[in-house]
């Protein structure tokens, strides 16, 4: 897996510019925007630039990405000041666990107490 960008992504179509989204962060590597469909008050999604079918294969392919992708869930939780309250990190993975969007991304998801779910 390179990386490359897919013609068939939709969160490669907002990495280019292509799809709106709402950018709350980004740097060379990453991007957050607004999750188009908030399930918290927060509900923000992170994701490498590059495009990965899901976090164990950015893992996989380029583990400093991956590392960065939990930074920058970190200062946005920062920005978005959830981070003292606390905040959930989802990486839902396959589409048994609920992915629709076959680019790695991490939810990051807080400012209302969050109901105890699986885990
Ligand atoms: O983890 P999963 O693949 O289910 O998450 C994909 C997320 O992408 C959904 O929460 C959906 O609301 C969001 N989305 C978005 N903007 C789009 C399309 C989907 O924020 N244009």
């Amino acid at each position: 897996m390179s990386g490359e960008p897919q013609s068939d992504c939709l969160f490669c179509k907002i990495v280019a510019g292509e799809i709106p989204a709402t950018v709350v962060r980004q740097n060379e590597r990453t991007i957050a925007f607004r999750d188009i469909s908030p399930q918290a008050p927060t509900h923000i999604l992170v994701i490498p630039k590059a495009h990965y079918p899901n976090a164990a294969a950015l893992a996989a392919a380029e583990p400093a990405l991956a590392a960065e992708l939990l930074v920058e869930a970190g200062e946005v939780a920062a920005d978005e000041k959830i981070d003292q309250a606390g905040y959930r990190l989802i990486f839902n993975t396959g589409a048994g666990a609920g992915q629709t969007v076959f680019h790695a991304h991490v939810h990051v998801l807080g400012g209302t107490p969050l109901r105890e779910g699986l885990v």
